[in-house]
């Protein structure tokens, strides 16, 4: 058997009950195979993959908090620290009722590779809680975060662990945590990433994930003599990850005709409008029903269904699982021609493959997204510094950072004879750095 097959059983046995991280570890180590199996022996020797797949370190802890009634609600808090090969562990909060061990630990694995293809030296980690900010009222959220915070306080900081925002976690609940953080520890640090302005953000953050994505698809389309300018694009989600791509692709001259949340989606053939947007989802918080209400060119439609229309893009930015087999084949038929993930793993491994197998260009969210936690970064340094760049200066390195994991992934693709497969490329990339500070760092 390969070792590679060898740690895919073990990690199956071991993990059983978490198929969201076994689908991340499968897809990741199933691409590195040409790596792997170059180097077999060594890498066995050292179990390397072994120690990979083994998070650090990893917390579960009870979130008590009282809510508008007087009554006590009590939810799980989480903080899984992957893998500090590279550098701190670094990686958001998710906050939603789906948050379990298995999905803090997929998206902290994901992690790992994302924060090494931004060439910045950051490791990966991930937490998050069952708490469902949805319908709570701010002092609901403060009273959740405060709780959670006090607990999580213990176990990160600025040169240790940076978490950050991711859904369910935006400016308001890191601002509570911020605050919390600095009440208990007494430190005024770059403990959090995605801090509001005033108190040690960064400029474009906000709009980093969203931008990046959109500057690598860009770069995509360009390599295969190709522009944004005309293309139809369709997008779901319509958060904070989809709401700034949509932005960067109409200012690149593409018409983005869809955006989605948990309870329906919006075709708007003239384009979908990112103030009108913006409003309803960041300032009301409401349903997408009332910007349709507002925008006499939308139709309404419940469940799901973005990928249904024809596009010469996709861009899924909601959540893991949400493009699946027979979306890639109406893809397909409607004559998609790129499809890159600004959310973390939203395409099925079936579905990827039957994209790649159609000659779609498919960038997975390790390198797509990656745009988010390199600003984080780049956050992290201006704190370091204690001094903020302008927007234009950090928005010149986001483009840059992901212009060149656009080019490396290419390129360590065809490296391994996988011309055009920018998931192994992406896997290998990221892999191949973090895999030699490992080995320089002996066991451990
Ligand atoms: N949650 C984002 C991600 O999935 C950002 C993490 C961060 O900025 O640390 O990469």
């Amino acid at each position: 058997m390969s070792y590679v097959d060898e740690v895919l059983a073990k990690v199956k046995e071991k993990n059983a009950s978490e198929p969201e991280f076994l689908q991340a570890v499968e897809e990741v180590l199933n691409s590195l195979r040409p790596v792997i199996d170059a180097n077999e022996e060594k890498y066995r020797r050292e179990a390397l993959l072994e120690r990979i797949c083994e998070p650090e370190r990893q917390f579960k802890f009870r979130v008590p908090w009282v809510d508008d009634k007087g009554q006590v609600q009590v939810n799980t808090g989480y903080r899984v620290q992957f893998n500090s090969a590279i550098g701190p562990y670094k990686g958001g909060l998710r906050l939603h009722p789906s948050v379990n061990i298995g999905i803090i630990k997929f998206l902290g694995f994901e992690q790992i590779f994302k924060n090494s293809l931004t060439g910045l030296p950051i490791g990966g980690g991930k937490g998050g809680s069952d708490f469902d900010p949805k319908g709570k009222s701010d002092r609901e959220v403060m009273a959740f975060c405060q709780s959670f915070m006090t607990e999580l306080c213990k176990y990160i900081g600025a040169d240790t662990d940076v978490p950050a925002g991711d859904i369910g976690t935006g400016a308001r609940e890191i601002g509570y945590m911020f605050g919390q953080y600095k009440r208990i520890r007494g430190l005024y640090e770059g403990v959090l990433t995605g801090k509001g302005l005033t108190y040690g953000g960064s400029l474009a953050r906000t709009e980093a994930t969203g931008y990046g994505l959109l500057y690598l698809t860009q770069e995509l389309m360009k390599d295969h003599g190709e522009s944004m300018e005309g293309k139809t694009v369709v997008v779901s989600g319509a958060g904070n990850v989809a709401i700034y791509a949509i932005q960067k692709a109409h200012q690149m001259g593409a018409k983005v005709v869809t955006c989605s949340d948990s309870t329906g989606w919006i075709y708007d053939p003239e384009g979908i409008d990112v103030d009108l947007l913006k409003e309803v989802k960041e300032v009301k918080r409401a349903r997408l029903t009332e910007y349709a209400a507002a925008r006499p060119s939308a139709e309404y439609h419940e469940g799901r269904g973005v990928w249904q229309i024809k596009c010469d893009i996709a861009l899924p930015c909601a959540t893991q699982n949400e493009l699946l087999i027979d979306d890639a084949k109406q893809l397909v038929a409607n004559g998609c021609k790129a499809v890159c993930e600004g959310a973390n793993m939203p395409t099925t491994i079936d579905a990827t493959e039957y994209l790649q197998e159609n000659g779609v260009w498919f960038v997975g969210g390790k390198a797509a997204n990656a745009g988010g936690v390199a600003t984080s970064a780049l956050e992290m340094s201006q704190n370091s510094e204690r001094l903020s760049w302008t927007f234009e200066e950090v928005d010149a390195k986001l483009q840059t950072i992901m212009v060149n994991i656009y080019h490396n992934i290419s390129n360590a693709a065809k490296r391994y004879g996988f011309e055009g497969n920018y998931v192994v490329g992406a896997n290998i990339a990221g892999f191949e750095k973090v895999a030699e500070a490992m080995e320089a760092q002996g066991v451990c």
